[in-house]
C-alpha cells in the first residue's frame, strides 16, 4: 500500500510568471481533486486578464534574452532540465498520480520519463537548427540567398488532463529549442505538475519569463488564443475545442497546432501472433484507464480468429487489478472525474441498449475501499456494429468495441469510415499486407505489430479532424519556427527605369 509519508502537502497554487509564483490578487480559486477519493488536493488561483498581461510581458522579456542565445546554450538548459526531471521522477510521479488518478506504476515509468526524453531530444536538436545557403549561379551574378530559421515569439500551450506533465514537455521542449517563449495553461482538472516543470526549468537555468504557467478554465485559454501578441497556440484537447481555438486564433492569424481526439482502428488479421495482438489491444484500450487520444478502440478481428482472440482478451482483462492509483500493484486507476466516469458509464448503457454484448467489466467495482473514487472495470463489447455510438464516438475511457471482418478491402473501408484520423494499428505476419494496408489507412500515427508506442523521435499527430501539425521528431520544429529568406545581390541592380 502507499506510503503516506510520500504524500505532499499542498498549499494554494498560483500562476508562475516571470520565474516566480504570482498571486492573482482577486482571490478567485478552484479546487483540484484527487480522482481516487474526490477529496480536494488544494486550491488553485484562476488567472484572469491581469495575469495574462503579466505573462505576456514576462514572456516578451524572456524571449528577448532566450532567442539571443545560441542553440548549444539553449540545448544545455533543456538537457539539464531533463536530468532534473529524472532525478525528481518519484516526487513528480506521485503528484501526477494524485492529480490524474493514473496508476503510479505508469506515471513512474512513462509520464516523467517521456517528458524528460522530449527535453533531452530537443536539447540535442537545438544546436543543429539553422537555414540553408544557395548560390544562384552565373546567370544571377553569383548572387545568393540564405534562410534563417527564426522563432515565432510567444507560443501558448494549452493542455489536456490525461498526460499533464508529458503534454507540457511535448509543447515546451520544441518551442524553447527554437528560441520561443511559452505560456502554458494546463487543464483545470490537472493543474499541478506544469508548475513543477516551471520550477525545474528555473533550476536548470532557463531565463525568467521563458516558460510561464497560467491556470484556469476555457476563459483563461481564450485570453491566450485571442491575444494579439501571442504568435502561436498549440492545443491538446477535444475536436470541438480545437475548432473553437482555431476560430479564435484566426482573428490574429496565429499559427495553430491541434492534437485532438480519435476513434482509431486496431486491425487483427487471422495470421497475427494472437498473444501479441491481445497484449496490444489491452494497451490500446486500458492504459491510463483508457484516457488516451490515440487508443485503438475499434478492434477489428478477422472472423476465423475472433473467438480465440476474444477468449484471451476477456480473461486477461478480468485479471487486471483495479485499485488505489498509489498502490504499485494497481493496473487500472481512477477516471479523471465523477462526471467523466458517468459519461463513460452512459456509453456502456448505450452499447447495451443498442444490442452489443457486454462480455467484461463496464460497472463500478464493488470494493468499499474504492467507493469514493471514479473507478470503473474495463469494459469489452462483442457483437458491435459500425453504427453504434460506442463504435463511432470517442469515449475516452476503458471501453473496447470488438468488430469482425472477412476481407482486407472491407476492413480498410470500415476503418476509414470516421471523421477522425489520429492513429491506426495492424497485426499480421504478412509483410506485404502490413505495408499495403497501413498505406491506405487515413491516420497520422500508425503501428505495425504493436500499438501506442510514441518515441519522442517519431512525429505524432492526426489526419482529418484529429488535428493539424505534428508534435515530436524533427517535424515539430517546422511548427515552432519560421523561415526568413535573405537575397544577397552580388552584381549591379538591373533596372529598366
Ligand atoms: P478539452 O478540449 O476539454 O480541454 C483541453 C484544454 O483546452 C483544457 O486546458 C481546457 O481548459 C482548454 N479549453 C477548453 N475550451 C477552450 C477554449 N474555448 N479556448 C481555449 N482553451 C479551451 O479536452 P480534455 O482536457 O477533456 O481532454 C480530452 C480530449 O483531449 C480528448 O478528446 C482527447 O482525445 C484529447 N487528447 C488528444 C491528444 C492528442 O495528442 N491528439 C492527447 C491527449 C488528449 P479546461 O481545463 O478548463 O477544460
Amino acid at each position: 500500500m502507499p506510503d503516506a509519508t510520500l504524500l505532499p502537502t499542498l498549499t494554494t497554487q498560483k500562476a508562475w510568471i516571470g520565474g516566480h509564483p504570482l498571486d492573482n490578487g482577486d482571490g478567485r480559486t478552484f479546487e483540484t481533486l484527487n480522482p481516487a477519493t474526490n477529496q480536494a488536493l488544494c486550491d488553485v488561483q484562476i488567472s484572469g486578464a491581469a495575469e495574462i498581461e503579466a505573462a505576456v510581458a514576462a514572456a516578451e522579456a524572456g524571449f528577448a534574452a532566450w532567442s539571443d542565445m545560441g542553440g548549444t546554450a539553449r540545448g544545455r538548459v533543456l538537457k539539464r532540465a531533463a536530468d532534473l526531471l529524472r532525478a525528481r521522477n518519484r516526487e513528480l510521479a506521485v503528484l501526477e498520480t494524485l492529480d490524474s488518478g493514473k496508476p503510479i506504476s505508469e506515471s513512474e515509468t512513462v509520464d516523467v520519463h517521456s517528458g524528460a526524453d522530449c527535453l533531452e531530444y530537443y536539447g540535442g536538436l537545438a544546436a543543429t537548427l539553422g537555414g540553408e545557403h544557395v548560390d544562384l549561379g552565373a546567370e544571377w551574378n553569383h548572387s545568393f540567398f540564405y534562410t534563417r530559421r527564426e522563432p515565432l515569439g510567444i507560443c501558448a500551450g494549452i493542455g489536456a488532463w490525461n498526460y499533464p506533465l508529458q503534454i507540457a514537455c511535448w509543447k515546451a521542449a520544441p518551442a524553447l529549442a527554437c528560441g520561443n517563449a511559452m505560456i502554458f495553461k494546463p487543464a483545470e482538472l490537472t493543474p499541478l505538475t506544469a508548475l513543477k516543470l516551471a520550477e525545474v526549468f528555473k533550476e536548470a537555468g532557463l531565463p525568467d519569463g521563458v516558460f510561464n504557467v497560467v491556470q484556469g478554465f476555457a476563459e483563461t485559454g481564450q485570453l491566450l488564443t485571442r491575444h494579439e501578441r501571442i504568435a502561436k497556440v498549440s492545443l491538446t484537447g477535444e475536436v470541438g475545442t480545437g475548432k473553437k481555438v482555431m476560430a479564435d486564433a484566426a482573428k490574429t492569424l496565429k499559427e495553430v497546432t491541434l492534437e485532438l481526439g480519435g476513434k482509431s482502428p486496431l486491425i487483427v488479421f487471422a495470421d497475427a501472433d494472437l498473444d501479441n495482438a491481445v497484449s496490444a489491444a489491452l494497451l490500446a484500450n486500458f492504459f491510463t484507464q483508457g484516457e488516451i487520444c490515440s487508443n485503438g478502440t475499434r478492434v477489428f478481428v478477422e472472423a476465423p480468429v475472433k473467438d480465440a482472440f476474444l477468449e484471451k482478451l476477456v480473461a486477461r482483462t478480468k485479471a487486471m487489478r483495479i485499485g488505489d492509483p498509489m498502490d504499485p500493484a494497481t493496473q487500472v486507476g481512477a477516471l479523471i472525474s465523477a462526471e467523466h466516469r458517468d459519461k463513460v458509464l452512459a456509453y456502456v448503457q448505450a452499447g447495451v441498449a443498442a444490442g452489443a454484448r457486454l462480455v467484461a467489466g463496464g460497472g463500478a467495482p464493488e470494493e468499499p475501499a474504492l467507493a469514493n473514487g471514479n473507478y470503473m472495470a474495463p469494459a469489452i463489447f462483442d457483437g458491435c456494429n459500425d453504427e453504434m455510438s460506442i463504435v463511432r464516438e470517442e469515449v475516452f475511457g476503458p471501453l473496447l468495441s470488438l468488430l469482425t471482418f472477412t476481407e482486407e478491402e472491407e476492413v480498410v473501408a470500415r476503418a476509414n469510415a470516421t471523421p477522425f484520423g489520429l492513429a491506426a494499428g495492424i497485426f499480421t505476419r504478412d509483410l506485404r499486407r502490413a505495408h499495403r494496408v497501413i498505406a491506405r489507412l487515413q491516420a497520422g500515427t500508425c503501428w505495425i505489430n504493436t500499438y501506442n508506442l510514441t518515441p519522442i523521435e517519431m512525429p505524432f499527430g492526426g489526419y482529418r479532424q484529429s488535428g493539424l501539425g505534428r508534435e515530436n521528431g524533427r517535424a515539430a520544429i517546422e511548427h515552432y519556427s519560421q523561415l526568413k529568406s535573405v537575397y544577397v545581390e552580388m552584381g549591379d541592380v538591373d533596372s529598366p527605369y
